[in-house]
């Protein structure tokens, strides 16, 4: 459990201390960012002023130039007016280049081929050819006296920064062309400074605010290719698509890193400077000084958040551990001694907040059930000696009783004078063994006695001699009989013998002996005298299930009866035939 909460923790403060970071980051990101482009604001504001002045400086020194080359050209126009074109002398056109301080005159015919000029080069050229807007511009003012100037633009060949003038003469098929080349007439005109500081200090920025800028340049899109003006002889290979896309005075922005390349179309308001083909900012900022610190912003964050994370781990784990986990074990532990039953014991209390007071309460629970315990346990002990006396009285009064009922039991089968088993236990034997005879088919056999003539022994001796004789008689009779063989006394000086597993045949022998005994024996009264007795008996077996105890016990009768009948002392086995 400790190890999934802590674990927990941890997954919580890692999320929020990375979710922290990363809205730092995220900042701080948007902060460079917004920082970048107000800076990129700022510093193409500054460079278009400066363009913009720069392009009104050139504008006075273009006039200047086109002033220049219309000196020169009304100069030939007067020079030329009387001359054909084959009379014009290659010798005349660099005297007057010389003379007006110009690069190049051109002698242009009615099919726009130069046919004369001091730049060899260009010698049998049609500039028709080079742009259809020669044409527009150049085939209306042949043999009109007019001059038609271009702008001062990058020369399609080699970028250089010239400005080319034309001249109609009157009545004449042929054009004078004057180029005038912008660098040679600065440094001709004013000096080579003030060329120097127009086309490179001028856009070199001391500004301490716009040191982000490595590169700055300005483009000029010529007939064939875009020319830079700031360093010479240079021009991009960028497609026209590209151009066109600033055309729409959209920014193009080419990130590399920290460096920031900007692209755009800078337009001059005002008429007279807004010269035919686009003109281009092409600035690139090199951010990397503020880069060094961002990174350091990004490090030092990453390392804060690991700082962090540690200190709210740790901290966390600790302030858990102590406030909750330490004090749930300590009531935990508790707990589970009181259920193992240990009630004596408490939690030591260290405090009064919530905590401390569940613990006081458990420790106050514990007491409780302790009192509680103990008044049970004292109450137990008193119960427990109070049903073992209990138990030992019961058991005793059982025990008598018990004892009771089996004298009371004894008592209810024996005869109380002979100590022989009485008319109901005999009874009770004989319908158990009737019982068991239906199982085992073994015949058992009876024999009733009677003492002959017992009446005149107690009319001569008196009733006491009579029981003693009684007494005699019984003692004889078991003791002459088997183990399993039963002698009762069934009732006056009458006995019964119950014969188990014995035939009618076996019944009779006993009868005999039993008779036999009694005759010889010797009665000593209690006056000393010795009297002599006889006994009849009557005999019947017990052979079928279907008779009844009367009818066995009517047979004996009847026999003893006869035994009486016919002279006692004798033995009378029951015949049934005979009846
Ligand atoms: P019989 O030969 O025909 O049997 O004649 P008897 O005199 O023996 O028979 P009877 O039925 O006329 O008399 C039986 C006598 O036995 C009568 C009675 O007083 C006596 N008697 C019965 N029970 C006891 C007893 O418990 N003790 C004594 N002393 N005499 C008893
Ligand atoms: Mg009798
Ligand atoms: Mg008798």
């Amino acid at each position: 459990m400790k190890k999934k909460i802590f674990l927990y923790i941890f997954v919580i403060v890692f999320f929020t201390s990375i979710s922290i970071t990363f809205v730092r980051n995220f900042y701080t990101e948007k902060a460079f960012e917004e920082l970048f482009d107000n800076y990129e604001k700022f510093a193409l504001k500054k460079l278009e002023d400066r363009i913009i002045l720069f392009y009104k400086l050139t504008y006075i020194i273009e006039s200047e130039v086109k002033r220049l080359s219309k000196n020169a050209l009304l100069y030939m126009g007067n020079y030329f007016k009387d001359k054909d074109i084959n009379e014009i002398s290659d010798e005349d056109l660099i005297r007057i280049k010389k003379k007006f301080k110009i690069i190049d005159i051109y002698i242009i015919n009615r099919e726009g081929v130069i046919v004369k000029t001091t730049d060899k080069v260009d010698l049998g050229l049609n500039i028709f050819s080079i742009s259809s807007e020669f044409k527009e511009n150049l085939l209306p003012i042949y043999g009109s006296g007019k001059m038609f100037f271009e702008r001062l633009d990058p020369s399609a060949n080699t970028g250089k920064f010239n400005l080319y003038s034309y001249y109609g003469l009157k009545g004449k098929d042929y054009l004078i062309e004057t180029g005038v080349t912008f660098k040679d007439y600065i440094i001709n005109r004013y000096s080579k400074a003030y060329y120097d500081y127009l086309m490179n200090d001028f856009f070199k920025f001391k500004d301490k605010e716009l040191n982000y800028i490595v590169s700055l340049d300005i483009y000029h899109r010529a007939a064939r290719k875009t020319w830079s003006i700031v360093h010479k002889g240079k021009y991009t290979d960028k497609p026209d698509s590209f151009f066109n896309k600033l055309q729409n005075g959209k920014v193009v922005r080419i990130k590399k890193g920290s460096r920031i390349e900007i692209w755009e179309k800078i337009t001059v308001n005002d008429e007279d400077f807004n010269w035919g083909a686009g003109k281009y900012i092409n600035v690139i900022f090199d951010f990397s000084p503020i880069y060094k610190y961002k990174r350091k912003i990004m490090i030092s964050s990453f390392i804060i958040f690991v700082m962090a994370f540690v200190f709210f781990y740790i901290i966390s784990l600790f302030i858990f551990d102590k406030f909750f986990l330490k004090r749930l074990f300590i009531i935990n532990k508790r707990i589970k001694e009181i259920a193992r039953g240990d009630y004596k014991s408490k939690i030591r209390i260290e405090g009064k907040d919530e905590f401390w007071q569940i613990a006081k309460s458990i420790n106050k629970m514990a007491a409780d059930i302790d009192r509680v315990m103990t008044q049970l346990k004292n109450q137990t002990k008193i119960l427990e000696k109070k049903v073992k006396e209990r138990t030992k009285e019961l058991k005793f009064k059982n025990d008598s009783l018990t004892k009771l009922s089996k004298k009371l039991d004894y008592m209810a089968r024996t005869d109380y004078l002979t100590g022989l088993t009485n008319r109901r236990g005999m009874l009770r034997k004989i319908k158990e063994e009737k019982t068991r005879y239906k199982r085992s088919k073994k015949p058992f056999s009876l024999i009733l006695l009677d003492i002959d003539d017992f009446k005149k022994i107690n009319d001569k001796y008196g009733h006491d001699q009579g029981d003693l004789v009684l007494k005699k008689l019984a003692e004889t009779l078991k003791n002459r009989v088997r183990e399993q063989d039963t002698v009762c006394r069934w009732g006056g000086e009458e006995f019964l013998i119950f014969l188990p597993e014995t035939t009618i045949e076996g019944a009779k022998i006993l009868a005999n002996k039993l008779r036999k005994k009694v005759e010889e024996l010797e009665i000593k009264l209690l006056n000393k005298k010795s009297i002599h007795i006889t006994i009849t008996l009557g005999i019947s077996v017990f052979d079928d299930p279907d008779k009844d105890i009367e009818n066995i016990l009517k047979e004996i009768d009847l026999a003893l009866y006869k035994g009486k009948k016919e002279g006692k002392n004798r033995t009378i086995v029951f015949q049934k035939q005979k009846d």
